[in-house]
């Protein structure tokens, strides 16, 4: 017995070495980006940007794959069950946070499925429309959807999609339900817009600021608190008088529950670079948008983070009642 548990505590100090090993080898081949969302979208944009800087930085390369549909919640569940070995990670937005919520059965259970690197950034939303689309402003916007609402579409990325989310503030807001179009993410969702296929989209400025600026759709509001540097002439929705209509898309990467800390830790040295690095913050400024600090790029700060956004949305979601299966 004796000697079992003295061979049984020899084999565990072996593996721990050989963990302590590779944890400081790491990474000895390529890491796969897991984006929650169709390609062209905006957690896509992000994703991209971020996962070339510290690709460079891990010496690396840094794959990004689209796992879009339900929302982000497939892409999320696959990461789930990855192994944790620090070769796959997610870089997901607030989704994470609502879908806690919306999904009564969800794949996994969000808050010990993951482990933790760091926030990204946080990204304000615009309303646009298609081009053509008669109101000229978001007060004339309002009015025209009320007295349109069986007609008018909006554009969505799924149950759970930022997208989702701010267009359910709007119809709460508003005060109708509109007729909703589900996508794998907003990059296509905006291809249906420039189309004329569907009418309304909430979207992150991740994926709206070109468009806006070279008038390919219409902006009628910002989510964020205050106007933004970019669009100072778009007002905030709460300005257009829709109390309580504000709301910013935290971004956070993930890694698979059970990926050695010091892999996370790793990570997360590696996202802070990207973010402290002069050329993000000069891609991210003309989308609208800045790098998280430092101090947020942590595994600690996005536990944080994904913890009270759940705490904060779930009695939001429960009192509309509006829950994805
Ligand atoms: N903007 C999308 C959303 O609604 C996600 C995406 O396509 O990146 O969450």
């Amino acid at each position: 017995m004796a000697i079992s548990n003295r061979l049984t505590g020899l084999a565990a100090g072996v593996i721990l070495a050989a963990g302590a090993a590779s944890a400081q080898q790491y990474p000895e081949q390529s890491i796969t980006m897991v984006v929650p969302f169709a390609a062209g979208g905006p957690t896509d944009t992000v994703a991209r940007l971020i996962a070339e800087k510290m690709s460079a930085d891990l010496g690396q390369q840094i794959i990004v794959e689209n796992v879009g549909g339900a929302g982000g919640t497939l892409g999320a569940g696959r990461v789930a069950e990855a192994e944790p070995d620090g070769y796959t990670m997610l870089l997901a937005h607030i989704g994470m946070a609502t879908s806690a919520t919306l999904y009564r059965s969800l794949a996994y259970d969000t808050l010990n499925a993951f482990d933790y690197v760091g926030l990204v950034t946080e990204v304000p939303m615009t309303v646009i429309a298609r081009q053509d689309f008669e109101p000229s402003d978001f007060a004339s916007m309002i009015e025209y959807v009320k007295a349109n609402k069986d007609t008018v579409t909006l554009a969505n990325a799924g149950i759970g999609a930022a997208s989702h989310l701010c267009g359910m503030m709007l119809m709460s807001a508003l005060d109708v339900p509109l007729v909703t179009v589900p996508y794998k993410g907003t990059g296509p969702a905006m291809t249906d817009l420039l189309g004329g296929q569907v009418d309304l989209m909430c979207d992150q400025t991740t994926n709206t600021t070109k468009q806006i600026q070279g008038s390919t759709v219409k902006a009628y509001a910002v989510t964020s608190p205050e106007r933004l540097e970019i669009f100072p002439e778009l007002p905030t929705a709460i300005e257009g008088g829709l109390d309580g209509f504000e709301v910013m898309i935290w971004h956070g990467i993930y890694t698979p529950k059970g990926t050695p800390a010091e892999v996370n830790q790793r990570l997360s040295e590696s996202l802070q670079k990207a973010l402290a690095d002069a050329d993000i913050a000069t891609r991210f400024a003309e989308l609208g948008t800045e790098p998280s600090p430092a101090e947020d790029a942590t595994p600690e700060a996005l536990k944080t983070k994904l913890e009270s956004e759940i705490a904060r949305w779930k009695p939001v979601i429960e009192a509309a009642g509006v829950y994805a299966d």
